[in-house]
């Protein structure tokens, strides 16, 4: 039925809902009310529809907004600090010391950069581990983002909150604190199997599950740490997981390189869901992850850009270009990984990484309205062919002109409406002055 009036009416483009056998629908319209989608057909199907704020993709396209199933946001505190070094010498001699100086502001004002930068790459929600998640949550609601946040759990003393005791009372916190929220939703995140004792991922899979939320951890990134578990427990990460019954549906593995064909078993078994980060995998010399063999296993991937100091952006639009092509060359199979499984990572399946696809991921009537326009009046954009082609190997992330989260336009024609840009980027230039002074190597540079 045609609805007889929208909030916001997105109007005259190409709109790719991603819900599955839906084909493109040309000079089409996605209606919103409150925070709702409430309907999508062609435009002329809403000439008689009362609109509050029209909005005119001028023959772009309408798509749902990309889904960052892993990231550690207010790293962009630590955009090109240091590059190019063996994976120790970049965590001790830099990344670390300078995380030992964070607290909730800094990591506050961080995360608003990174919402930022996400919203003017089209990114609408993305998944976060870092410290001091409660300034996450906070900085995600002020960008109007839908993000799923959690503390970073480990055995050793963290800057926050001390010792893991305390952990788990903060993360306990977060979730009583957000509870209820239109847009957070609190995960619980142990780091890896290496940084956390069993007892650890035992205490934290229990609370994941007794109040319905996901944990997200870091799984079989490098070959590191592939042979620091064997050493330890004589099994793969995996395998270690599952022998202890570790593994489960509410469980997103970010990472998972190194694999066996029985680790991907085990994760389909377990329908553990998988965060496919390529860029921080490619810039930290960490290897390849099997997705084709896990999509052809049937696990659910998402698309991850990892922290901004192992990527070093933010941008999902180009994460879907290297996704696709890099397992293309390391099978040398131009078939794998076509553009529409990668725009699907990069949607609805990040949003089923995350338990979210019910309420996200696709443009369907019911679903929340977290939705973005990419202008396609551009020279790398013509001719379009085939939209979604353009989506994986053509667009950019500032080709996004518009976004919607939650019902809310938070960028019209590439103007943040719910950040201080100016505000946004002179906080972090604080932060980074800071870093510079007490950091003697880069005072040398
Ligand atoms: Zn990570």
């Amino acid at each position: 039925m045609n609805p007889k009036s929208a909030d916001i009416l997105v109007t005259n483009g190409i709109v790719i809902t991603m819900k599955t056998g839906d084909p493109p629908i040309y000079n089409g319209a996605v209606a919103i009310k409150k925070d709702k989608i409430s309907a999508i057909g062609q435009s002329d199907k809403f000439s008689s529809c009362k609109v509050s704020r029209m909005i005119d993709a001028r023959g772009g396209v309408i798509m749902p907004g990309l889904v960052n199933t892993h990231t550690h946001a207010a790293m962009t505190c630590f955009r090109g600090l240091a590059d190019d070094l063996p994976l120790m010498t970049w965590l001790n001699d830099h990344i670390f010391p300078a995380e030992s100086r964070l607290n909730h502001q800094k990591v506050y004002r961080g995360t608003l950069l990174a919402c930022a930068e996400m919203i003017r790459s089209g990114t609408t929600c993305f998944c976060d581990m870092y410290l001091f998640e409660d300034a996450v949550a906070e900085a995600a609601r002020e960008a109007g983002m839908r993000a799923v946040v959690g503390e970073v759990l480990y055995d050793f003393p963290s800057p926050n909150y001390g010792p893991i005791a305390q952990g788990f009372a903060y993360t306990k916190m977060l979730i009583d604190k957000w509870r209820n929220d239109p847009l957070i939703t609190i995960a619980v995140e142990p780091h890896s199997p290496y940084l956390c004792a069993p007892d650890l991922l035992k205490q934290a899979l229990s609370i994941s599950r007794s109040h319905g939320l996901p944990m997200v951890m870091h799984i079989s990134e490098a070959r590191s740490e592939v042979a620091e578990i064997k050493k330890r427990h004589g099994k793969t990460p995996v395998g270690y997981l599952a022998d202890r019954g570790l593994l489960a549906e509410n469980l997103v593995g970010c990472h998972c390189v190194v694999l066996t064909q029985e680790d991907i078993f085990l994760l389909k078994r377990h329908d553990v869901k998988v965060s496919h980060c390529p860029e921080s995998n490619m810039k930290l010399a960490s290897g390849i992850a099997p997705i084709p063999q896990l999509l052809k296993a049937g696990v659910f991937v998402g698309l991850g850009t990892d922290g901004c100091a192992s990527n070093n952006n933010l941008d999902l639009f180009s994460e879907m270009d290297t996704a696709a092509k890099l397992h293309k060359v390391n099978t040398l199979d131009p078939t794998v990984l076509e553009a529409s499984t990668v725009l699907k990572m990069g949607t609805l399946n990040g949003a089923k990484t995350l338990g979210l696809d019910d309420k996200i991921g696709s443009l369907e009537p019911g679903k929340f309205a977290d939705l973005i326009v990419i202008d396609t009046k551009k020279p790398h954009l013509t001719p379009m062919y085939n939209p979604i082609s353009h989506l994986v190997y053509a667009a950019k992330g500032s080709d996004v002109s518009t976004s919607i989260i939650n019902g809310t336009v938070v960028m019209e024609n590439r103007r943040l409406l719910s950040l201080n840009i100016e505000k946004v980027l002179g906080d972090v230039e604080k932060i980074a002055d800071d870093i510079r002074s007490s950091n003697k190597k880069l005072r040398k540079n």
